[in-house]
């Protein structure tokens, strides 16, 4: 499929214009410290990016040393129970996620004999990686020349454009611009640039190095809004189901609960439909096991 004409527009605005460099150069001074950011260890970073998927960089951090000092290979991770996984996400929420982590960590152990592979066809065969995932090894690991585009970095493109961009031609125009040889600075570069300086709200366009090729530089409707892997406005977590789900879930990591008490464990002793049907979804996903009217967390009772 041909670019739009918004993407040619805006490639066209950067030959020879500087931009690129003008980037890298920021990106090298601005850089934040990050622990994931030290290492090329595909392992650490597969662990990082499945970490920071739903969860702020200011908690993933916290987890993230302590989890690898833990399983610092997926060997380790595939040799534990998956309730000992669980025990230990407490807090970092969505704990598919380390569900799936965990079945990702036996399938590289089985199949790909202990090493993450480098290919996108098979990470997207392992558990919970989709295609961001997938980039994102592919890039902070192997150093591969491609774009990473998250939720801000596609905020960042569509405002250089001036336009919405539909999800593959964020890609595709991710892909285009990587700098040569540089694709791992290129793309810290730009979620630096997005989480700091080009925000979801009041960027700071008069600071930002690239404003003099950016369609949008802040004036008028945002061409972020409604465009590809923007985030939509979140549910509130005050009464949902992800916090009912954490509560029975952070419950388990201290011991086994009643079933007739899980209820008043989730804060849903009115809604006891409501709970049983959570409980039931908990079961499902592996994340929840039963033995009689006792639940245990995941894989307990074998
Ligand atoms: S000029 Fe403003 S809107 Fe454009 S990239 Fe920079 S911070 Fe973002």
């Amino acid at each position: 499929m041909a670019s739009t004409p918004e993407i040619v527009e805006f490639q066209g605005t950067l030959e020879g214009s500087g931009f690129t460099s003008a980037l890298l150069r920021w990106a090298a001074k601005s850089r934040r410290d990050l622990p994931w950011r030290s290492t090329r260890d595909s392992w650490a970073v597969l662990v990082s990016e499945v970490m920071l998927q739903q969860t702020q960089v200011s908690r993933a951090e916290a987890k993230y040393l302590e989890f690898l000092n833990f399983w610092p290979t997926p060997e380790d991770l595939a040799r534990v129970q998956l309730s000992e996984l669980l025990k230990f996400w407490t807090g970092l929420g969505y704990p598919r996620r380390a569900r799936n982590l965990h079945q990702a960590a036996q399938q590289i152990t089985n199949l790909h004999q202990g090493r993450v592979p480098q290919e996108l066809d098979q990470l997207l065969q392992l558990p919970g990686v989709g295609p961001y995932t997938a980039r994102a090894v592919m890039v902070f690991a192997f150093e591969k020349q491609l774009g990473v585009v998250d939720t801000n970095v596609g905020r960042l493109l569509a405002r250089w454009c001036g336009n919405s961009l539909r999800p593959k031609d964020a890609q595709e125009l991710a892909d285009k611009i990587v700098a040569p040889g540089q694709s791992w600075d290129w793309n810290q570069g730009l979620f630096d640039l997005a989480a700091t300086v080009c925000t979801k709200r009041n960027p700071q366009c008069r600071s930002c190095p690239v404003e003099s090729w950016c369609a949008w530089q802040g004036t008028g409707k945002d061409p972020a809004e409604g465009s590809a892997g923007v985030s939509k406005r979140q549910q509130p977590f005050r009464g949902s189901n992800r916090e009912a789900r954490g509560r029975l879930l952070s419950a388990l990591a201290q011991g086994s609960v009643e079933m007739s008490d899980a209820a008043s464990v989730m804060g849903l002793v009115d809604e006891q439909r409501r709970a049983v049907q959570l409980v039931n979804d908990l079961r499902d996903e592996g994340l929840v096991a039963s033995q009689g009217d006792v639940l245990l967390l995941g894989d307990l009772i074998k």
